[in-house]
């Protein structure tokens, strides 16, 4: 046995250590200038948008909402296969999710059925994007700008993937992403919000730190209760570094995709997710449907394999009433996250293939 393999592994270079001990030294280490950078070269990455970070891709949800002036007897509608995340923020902010399914192939929010459940009260749409399969930004827009509704893209598992040749986030309404260690980049935690314009840069500022808002005079004024979501600069500083490399992490994913996708495509029990060749991937996870999940867990397990699961649908918890939804649920009952990370070597990721192979 090779074993233990694991999961995920974040990989942080020395330049990245050094740098971050730099800012632990200098004297200030929550947000200050090291956010101003990160969020500067974040909004390079989305094609010159404004961008603000924040402590997590939950939190950048629970403001996007926010921003949206979204609330009380509103509905946002959602996909039933995401994370859980997503229907919590909803719910936090007194609004109510209502899930719709899932494409049978792609995984991705069914747009058919967003359009037949839109009413008076939808304020916005909340697709969560999957590694490999990007929701379809054209028809996602064409819908939202048609019906007039917000959209708020969970783009948390897909930094760097890019839709007709444009990075995620380049284009569309509000877009959030996470910088959670198992992310394609990490600040250790943290997660960034994509907005159109000044003001809503302006207003997220506002509702990150506390509902301060700098008055003309010097002063400040508490309108709202704002939260407390910024992200300290030690913490920006590593995002930064991390950006620097998340080319070359993601080519590096690719590789190893591929190398599954070649060694798993005849194996039977195990079907692989479309790869649709103009949605390029940058692979956060590498998800495949496995039958008889509950052995193949096990098998992993003796194998010492580290495996994910993601998601469960958001609508098997007891809080969220259960739908019927059979293409999420189908999903959700065969799902698998194979080891993705920048540790693994090429001999992790045979062994991996070929235990899958050998049977479960
Ligand atoms: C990880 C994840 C999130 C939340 O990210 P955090 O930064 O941990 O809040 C949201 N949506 C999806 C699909 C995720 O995988």
């Amino acid at each position: 046995m090779k074993g233990p393999i694991k999961f995920a592994s974040p990989l942080l270079d020395e330049a990245t250590v050094e740098a971050a001990a730099d800012v632990l030294r200098s004297g200030h280490i929550t947000s200050g200038v090291w956010v101003e950078r990160f969020e500067a070269a974040l909004s390079e990455f989305c094609g010159a948008r404004p961008v603000r970070v924040v402590t997590s891709a939950t939190a950048a949800m629970e403001i996007a909402l926010q921003l949206c002036g979204i609330g009380r007897g509103d509905e946002v509608i959602t996909c039933a296969q995401s994370f859980f995340a997503v229907p919590n923020m909803i719910v936090k902010q007194g609004a109510t999710p209502v899930f719709v399914d899932c494409d049978p192939l792609t995984r991705n929010i069914d747009l058919a059925a967003v359009a037949a459940r839109i009413g008076p009260r939808t304020r916005a749409i909340m697709p969560t994007h999957w590694p490999g399969s990007l929701v379809d930004l054209d028809a996602l827009y064409a819908l939202a700008r048609d019906r007039k509704l917000r959209v708020i893209e969970d783009a948390a598992l897909v930094m760097g993937s890019t839709f007709n040749g444009r990075p995620i986030g380049a284009i569309g309404d509000l877009v959030s992403f996470s910088f959670h260690p198992n992310k394609n980049m990490t600040s250790i935690e943290g997660g960034a919000l994509v907005v159109n314009d000044a003001d809503e840069a302006k207003r997220v500022e506002v509702l990150r730190f506390h509902g301060i808002e700098r008055l003309a005079d010097g002063t400040r004024d508490v309108g709202f209760p704002g939260g407390k979501f910024n992200l300290p600069d030690v913490n920006a500083r590593i995002g930064l570094a991390q950006l620097d490399v998340l080319d070359s992490e993601n080519a590096r994913r690719a590789e190893i995709a591929a190398s599954y996708r070649a060694g798993l495509s005849s194996v039977g029990g195990i079907t692989l997710m479309p790869q649709s060749p103009d949605r390029a991937s940058s692979f956060h996870l590498f998800p495949v449907l496995v039958d008889g999940r509950e052995a193949f867990l096990a098998r992993m397990k003796e194998a010492g394999i580290g495996i994910g699961v993601h998601y469960r649908r958001n609508d098997e918890y007891p809080m969220y009433r259960k739908s019927h939804l059979p293409n999420a649920e189908w999903f959700s009952e065969r799902v698998v996250s194979l080891p993705m990370h920048l540790c693994l070597t090429d001999d992790d990721v045979a062994y991996v293939t070929s235990t899958i192979a050998s049977g479960w």
